[in-house]
């Protein structure tokens, strides 16, 4: 913490306000392991980094809300232990001492379905879906978005989402493990089971609060799991349809910045329309006694993250 102090001091102001953040905990009471891409994952250490990233936010005294990226239990929990591992995590959350908003992971439905989810992280929802928008202060608007929409994981196995999401990667991923990217180019390598899709209700619904957004003169920070452009991530952790996401999202300009997690070792970018896209780097792989969470300071006209140890500081001045 502390390296962007200067630039704080250089603007000479205080923050309109500040808020949390922290990703893929991905906490599970099992032994150290690795990613399929060999990256070393502290199952039982992630649960001390959310802990130290609590007692460092409430330590720090102006945080109006904390929120969570997504994935705070990982798919090798063992199923009998899902719930109360979720609870653990939870229960930590809460002693923050103010609001916490999750997003929920494909991590997180490996272990539950929606239905038992989302009343744990008190996501009050429309039909299962766990999108959802909040006005944190004048002249902004937070903007959540469920990346897992459309999707094979977390719905029903008979439920339109889950089918809709089958026949789609049957299309696009002609592996029969539809988790591998083998033979896929470019960014057709997003087509991957533990991703998935905004439907077109919610796309609807994006459209109307951006629209909404634009009247009130709010600027927005949009939240998914999933990173939105592929500047930020590598090309496996992109939502499906980004781009039709980022079309609507570039028809008007109050979006500031997009912010998710998923990819884990974190990234910046600016896309055509001068919009911010920032993934954060992954709880889970903190070697022990290491962090990853920080804060944001949000300005008129800038966003300045505060990173602790592997979550890097980054300034993010608005488009004008
Ligand atoms: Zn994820």
């Amino acid at each position: 913490m502390g390296s962007t102090h200067a630039l704080e001091s250089a603007q000479g102001k205080l923050p309109l306000f500040s808020f949390g953040v922290i990703s893929d905990v991905q906490y599970a009471d099992i032994p150290d392991g690795k990613s399929f891409l060999g990256i070393p994952r502290y199952y039982r250490h992630s649960f001390s980094v959310l802990q130290r990233a609590i007692e460092t936010w409430n330590n720090q005294q102006k945080h109006i809300f904390v929120i969570n990226f997504g994935d705070i239990v990982d798919g090798f929990c063992p199923k009998d232990q899902s719930l109360n591992a979720v609870r653990k995590v939870v229960t930590e959350f809460e002693k923050f001492k103010g609001p916490v908003y999750h997003l929920i992971g494909n991590h997180c439905l490996y272990n539950l379905p929606r239905e038992k989810l989302l009343p744990l992280l008190k996501i009050e929802s429309f039909d299962a879906h766990a999108y959802y928008d909040f006005s944190p202060a004048p002249g902004f608007r937070i903007v959540v978005l469920d990346g897992y929409d459309i999707s094979a994981i977390g719905w029903p196995p008979d439920n339109p989402n889950t089918l809709q999401a089958l026949l789609f990667l049957r299309k696009k991923n002609p592996n029969s493990d539809k988790n591998s990217p083998e033979g896929l180019l470019g960014l057709e390598r997003r087509f991957l089971m533990f991703n998935g899709a905004v439907g077109r209700k919610q796309m609807e619904w994006l459209d109307n609060v951006l629209q909404e957004a634009m009247k009130l003169n709010q600027k927005v920070i949009v939240c998914c799991h999933l990173p939105l452009d592929p500047g930020v991530s590598c090309r496996e952790a992109l939502l499906w349809n980004y781009d039709e996401v980022l079309n609507v999202i570039h028809q008007y300009d109050c979006v500031k910045a997009c912010l998710s997690g998923h990819d884990h070792k974190g990234g910046h970018s600016i896309d055509s329309h001068g919009v911010h896209h920032r993934s954060f780097e992954a709880a889970l792989e903190c070697p022990p006694g290491t962090d990853a969470f920080g804060y944001i300071d949000v300005y008129d006209d800038r966003l300045i993250l505060v990173g602790a140890d592997r979550m890097k500081s980054t300034s993010m001045l608005f488009h004008p």
